[in-house]
């Protein structure tokens, strides 16, 4: 039995290392770096605004702001609607660390509520109770592209008076009840990481009420009244005044010119991935040991990360174990996210436990991610497919 196995596996196996996320570039996006590089025009200007108006366009936004990452976006957006000491933000322990330290930057309070088993996005149940009177905003995270439950989410935060900020870094393009993510929240933020579904290596995209927008664009900028490239053309002028101590986040025109191609290559892009989840729905879902992502009827989701779990009750194996075997079969694996509430830092400064986010714990401990990516071939497909069949069914 044993030696069968391990001949077929032999057999099957990949040749070479299939990475977890490597970025999608053609040569449009190359002459377009080369292109920027050559003109007399390399930081925030043209090219960036067009891209913030593209963006916004596609997705029905009033306004974007270009920045150097989403982690940027979501500080700007917290200092924008002035939250601060004493004040609390609801979001998500299943997140990257950035959601929360963005919260510990603006010296607010990060207040955690447990996910929905299913979506593994905010439990609406769970916010609801950690309103307190110090409450100023919700966080949701669009997890793995799937979209929060945003009516009840909006429901509260209409009847509380706070804000939301949306974390969109996996959500790019998604929807919820027919309205695309970055047109909900008051402030959303997206990633253009090179893992993302869009990239240009770094960067990011706030979207908001124009009002908003142009307030962060000021804070985004040194908290200089003037964008800095305007004033070195025809028309503008030496003058700015400094009206807030602001950051440095803006989005360069290198970046911009990979965007506005990404943003033409998008939609072919994500046909690719939903193509890929097809297929690893339907071989995953035959299996007693695997859970395969949830779908919902009232949401497009982006399928950034495809988070297959494990059932480890019909496993002999843990999470680990698995990871080890696929990477044994050259298959590049990741895990979406170690919880907030277990990483030392925040362990220790609010004491929390382990236990204090059930559903986030024993959640973590049975994802992980596969390949999910606009490059992935045909035979890639199948070779993941063909290993984590094999691992799981050798563990079971
Ligand atoms: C990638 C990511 C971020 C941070 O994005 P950057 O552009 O690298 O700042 C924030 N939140 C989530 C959920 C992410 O996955």
């Amino acid at each position: 039995m044993a030696t069968r196995h391990s001949a077929a596996g032999a057999r099957a196996r990949r040749s070479t290392f299939l990475p977890f996320s490597p970025p999608s570039i053609t040569e449009a996006e190359v002459e377009a770096v080369v292109d920027t590089l050559r003109s007399d025009w390399i930081t925030t200007g043209p090219k960036t605004r067009r891209f913030e108006q593209a963006f916004a366009d596609y997705l029905g936004a009033e306004s974007a702001l270009g920045l150097n990452s989403c982690t940027a976006g979501l500080h700007l957006a917290l200092a924008t609607l002035e939250i601060g000491p004493g004040d609390e933000v609801i979001t998500t322990p299943m997140t990257f660390c950035s959601s929360v330290n963005v919260i510990e930057h603006v010296r607010a309070t990060p207040v955690l509520a447990d996910i929905d088993p299913h979506t593994l996005t905010l439990d609406p149940a769970r916010v609801a109770e950690a309103i307190t009177p110090r409450t100023k905003a919700i966080m949701p995270v669009h997890y793995a592209g799937h979209p929060a439950d945003m009516a009840p989410i909006l429901e509260m935060a209409r009847e509380h008076g706070l804000y939301v900020i949306e974390d969109a870094a996996h959500a790019l393009p998604a929807a919820y009840e027919g309205q695309m993510v970055g047109a909900i929240g008051d402030f959303t933020a997206f990633s253009f990481y090179a893992t993302k579904n869009l990239t240009t290596a770094e960067g990011g995209m706030l979207t908001g009420s124009p009002e908003h927008i142009e307030r962060a664009r000021v804070l985004g900028l040194h908290g200089m009244n003037r964008d800095a490239w305007k004033r070195y053309t025809a028309e503008g002028s030496w003058y700015y005044e400094v009206v807030a101590p602001g950051f440095k986040y803006n989005m360069t025109d290198i970046q911009a010119a990979i965007g506005l191609v990404q943003l033409e290559r998008l939609e072919a892009m994500q046909a690719r991935r939903r193509q890929v989840v097809e297929q690893y729905q339907a071989a995953f879902s035959q299996l007693e040991a695997l859970e395969v992502p949830a779908e919902r009827a009232n949401v497009d989701h982006a399928w950034h990360l495809y988070v297959l779990r494990l059932n480890l009750d019909r496993l002999k194996v843990d999470r680990s174990r698995f990871i080890e075997e696929l990477k044994e079969w050259n298959i590049g694996t990741s895990v979406h996210f170690i919880p907030i509430h277990l990483h030392p830092y925040y362990a220790e400064k609010y004491g929390w436990q382990p236990e204090d986010f059930p559903v986030a714990y024993h959640e973590y401990q049975r994802v992980l991610s596969l390949p999910l990516n606009a490059s992935l071939s045909d035979e890639d497909v199948q070779d993941v497919i063909r290993a984590v069949v094999d691992v799981a069914e050798n563990a079971s």
